[in-house]
């Protein structure tokens, strides 16, 4: 790429990065929030059976029909509401940016939250504004938030329900408010739904401009990438018209129909790790100088004397665990610890105990 070859980008993306992925080869991985279960024996082999026979010289179902029909029992969609598939949710996150994105529009998030709401803002030339949370505990501020929807007139909001990386779940009764004063689509984000108390599925039929988008990454299905979106037929009917032909492939449709054959044993994982979440909150409060906030997700934020420092020191055990120092203000000396199995805890307790002592 020559000098005059530069003068063709845009701007905007020349000044991003990547979005970066540590190497993690070798270590307790614990900065992604993946589901740390595997299947059991007898369900793995039978999924070799099914992906030997899939037919991967063929196209794959445009629509993606099994996955939809396995959706609308095991996560309870309400009736009379359309599913849009994606390619992870993030997928999604890119269809709905690109669906409003006229000259000037607007994608309102809060702050810290996310970072691909913004990273897909900026793709797709959107103004983005990001509302900072309260910094005490990272719940919604509500008046902030309504008085930068009346400014700004977002096409788009984004709320994760819970959030991340802070793990704590808004007030739903805010989250309402702002669905009523917003003049375009809320978006509520459910990727931690299985850890969660609430949902917004319930509130579809209350308020047309909602939109409810989950994941099957963080219950235990990272390596297929399959996200969906919930609403009225006339949005889904919209983002249909942007997304890819066949942009879940022929593997994914045929283990995602049979993982969510057996989602029960995904949910009582997912059960386990509530119940070790709970746990590992209580043991990092205990440890001196750190204070772990309350989550409804299957990860940890957590403040400590020195973020850089433990971080390090982690990896030199061959910890992975995500550092948020350096990014927002009131991220400032915080950690993200992704839930494990209790054995994996207990390392990462034991190793923290040694370097914080
Ligand atoms: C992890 C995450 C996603 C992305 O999920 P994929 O389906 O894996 O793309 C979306 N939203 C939030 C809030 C997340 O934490």
């Amino acid at each position: 790429m020559t000098s005059r070859h530069t003068d063709i980008l845009r701007a905007e993306i020349s000044a991003l990065h990547a979005y970066h992925v540590p190497p993690a080869t070798g270590f307790l991985k614990l900065d992604a929030m993946e589901n740390p279960y595997d299947l059991p024996a007898d369900l793995q082999a039978e999924l070799g059976r099914r992906l030997a026979s899939a037919a991967i010289n063929r196209y794959p179902d445009p629509q993606g029909g099994g996955i939809k029909a396995g959706l609308q029992t095991a996560m309870g969609i309400p009736a009379g509401f359309d599913v849009l598939l994606g390619n992870g949710s993030d997928e999604i996150i890119q269809l709905l940016a690109m669906l409003v994105m006229k000259p000037g529009a607007t994608l309102l998030s809060v702050e810290p939250s996310f970072v691909m709401y913004n990273m897909i803002a900026t793709f797709c030339g959107l103004e983005y504004v990001g509302v900072p949370l309260n910094p005490a505990d990272f719940s919604l501020d509500l008046a902030a938030t309504l008085a930068a929807i009346d400014k700004h007139q977002p096409a788009l909001v984004f709320l994760a329900y819970p959030n991340n990386p802070t793990g704590n779940a808004f007030d739903a009764a805010a989250i309402e408010a702002i669905i009523e004063a917003a003049p375009g689509i809320v978006v509520v984000d459910e990727a931690y739904h299985a850890f969660a108390e609430d949902s917004f599925f319930s509130r579809l039929a209350r308020y047309p401009n909602l939109l409810v988008m989950r994941t099957l990454s963080k219950l235990g299905l990272a390596g297929l990438r399959l996200g969906f979106i919930a609403g009225a037929p006339g949005w889904i009917t919209e983002l249909d018209k942007l997304r890819l032909p066949y942009n879940i492939n022929v593997l994914t449709q045929v283990a995602t129909e049979f993982a969510l054959e057996h989602v029960d044993i995904l949910n009582d994982q997912a059960a386990t790790l509530k119940v070790e979440r709970e746990k590992l909150l209580q043991t990092l409060n205990d440890l001196p100088g750190v204070t772990a906030f309350a989550s409804q997700a299957n990860f940890i934020l957590a403040r400590v004397p020195d973020a850089p420092r433990i971080f390090n020191a982690l990896k030199e055990k061959k910890i992975l665990i995500k550092n948020l120092h350096g990014g927002p203000k009131v991220l400032d000396n915080c950690l993200r610890f992704t839930v494990g199995r209790p054995e994996d805890n207990a390392v990462v307790l034991a190793a923290l105990k040694e370097i914080c002592s």
